[in-house]
């Protein structure tokens, strides 16, 4: 019998679990405008499989439309299953995006921030493991541990590029069997769609060829943590980079240094959106290059935003950009770029003054130092960083009171449901689920 292809309709959800429903694609044409039907509780699905309390129980319907350019068709092998999926929206039945459709939360935040004037652009860069790959200690950067994962990454590439993902750099990371891929810079919500997509892609490829990727913040307690870095850099509204002024701190302009400031401000409350596992917070502590304090560090890979490196002189006005460090593929890139944009366009509205620019490490300050430059410790457990949510009015208010409510709710969830286990259990539980 000759097989059916099917694409699945998905979303992207507080669990970062991307979910959905498949139809054949000879009914898509019919499915774009009309999708498919879905259920508020859904949202509350946790990424290990119960639950959270979910106040719309068995009630109420939504519709996930497609967004056909997301859309990504994966035929890793001949004989081999089609993987076919596109993102989407989630819809009311009246038409209106639906008030915790996470794409609608980051787009709101772009269209706020180019209500300031300007536009952003950003590109995830994403570190996992490649399960199957043997574990060897001499694996960072090595040449061999690139041939260790034998035609993974020939195929990603040209799946990522088939996909439209624009593929940049890939290296064997830090970890045993760990490897990063970059991509290009993409106008923010397709940046965002695009690191759904990667991780998928990435999934898929892995699958066929008989590894397993995982992109869970921590494989093990003493593992390397594996970071989402989200590269971003502002633009007027003709999509020009404003980050630039030579007399600003650190080369920064003011729309850049206020933007920078308000995600700085934010830090704690923003961590809930952007490490939003409990084994998130076993990564972000001093020396594991990833981010610990609210810091804005100048060409530091321990800072929580870091201004990068502008590798040819004279290049700064086109180059200059900046790197968020605190965020994993536990969170949904939407939650992170979207808190991102939202810290960002608080911080511009407030006009706020450059961020304190640390050069050198705040876990090595005393405390006076530290309070000098206004850091503070990131929070050390999901609770604390969802606590900072709770009382951060100005996230609130971007999220609106329904998604800001049962994203507390859903994540207090996943933690109680963690707490019995211990850390090498979790970071099992959750290896499973990314
Ligand atoms: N693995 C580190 C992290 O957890 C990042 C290492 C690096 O690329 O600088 O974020
Ligand atoms: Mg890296």
């Amino acid at each position: 019998m000759r097989r059916e292809e099917l694409v699945m309709i998905c979303t992207s959800d507080i669990a970062g679990q991307l979910r959905g429903k498949a139809v054949p694609v000879r009914d898509f044409e019919k499915r774009r405008e009309v999708g498919v039907g879905w259920t508020p509780t859904n949202i509350m699905i946790t990424a290990h499989g119960p639950i959270a309390p979910s106040p719309w129980g068995s009630r109420e319907d939504l519709y996930l439309r497609p967004v056909p350019a997301t859309a990504v068709r994966l035929a890793v092998d001949a004989d081999g299953p089609v993987q076919h999926f596109v993102l989407s929206d989630i819809m009311r039945l009246d038409g209106n995006p639906w008030e915790c459709c996470l794409r609608d939360f980051l787009k709101r935040g772009l269209a706020a921030l180019e209500a300031e004037g300007f536009g952003l652009v950003a590109s995830f860069e994403h570190e996992f493991a490649l399960q199957g790959v043997e574990e060897r200690p001499n694996s960072p950067y090595n040449l061999d541990a690139f041939r260790r994962q034998g035609p993974f990454a020939e195929v990603f590439t040209a799946a990522m590029r088939e996909a439209g993902l624009e593929p940049d750099t890939f290296m064997p990371e830090y970890g045993p069997s760990q490897y990063e891929v970059t991509m290009r810079h993409a106008p923010g919500l397709v940046a965002a769609d695009r690191a759904i997509m990667l991780r998928e892609v990435a999934r898929g490829v892995a699958d066929r060829l008989g590894f397993r990727a995982t992109f869970t913040p921590l494989l093990r307690p003493d593992a390397v943590g594996n970071g989402v870095h989200v590269h971003f850099s502002l633009t007027d509204r003709a999509g020009s980079p404003v980050n630039h002024d030579p007399q600003g701190p650190a080369g920064l302009s003011p729309t850049a240094a206020a933007f920078l400031e308000g995600i700085r401000r934010k830090l704690p409350a923003l961590c809930a959106l952007t490490a939003a596992s409990t084994i998130s917070y076993l990564r972000l502590v001093p020396h594991r290059w990833s981010a610990s304090y609210t810091n804005v560090g100048v060409r530091d890979r321990e800072a929580a935003v870091r201004i990068c490196p502008v590798f040819r002189p004279g290049t700064e006005e086109t180059a200059l950009h900046f790197e968020y460090r605190a965020a994993d593929a536990a969170a949904s890139p939407y939650l992170v770029l979207g808190g991102l944009v939202w810290a960002g366009v608080w911080g511009l509205r407030q006009k706020l003054d450059a961020p304190p620019l640390t050069t050198s490490d705040p876990e090595e300050m005393s405390e006076r130092e530290r309070a000098a430059l206004d850091l503070r410790r990131l929070p050390t457990s999901l609770a604390d960083a969802l606590s900072e949510l709770e009382k951060d009015a100005e996230l609130a208010a971007a999220m609106g009171e329904t998604l800001h409510r049962v994203y507390l709710a859903h994540k207090r969830f996943e933690d109680e449901l963690m707490a019995p286990l211990d850390p090498a259990e979790r970071c099992a539980s959750y290896a499973l689920a990314y």
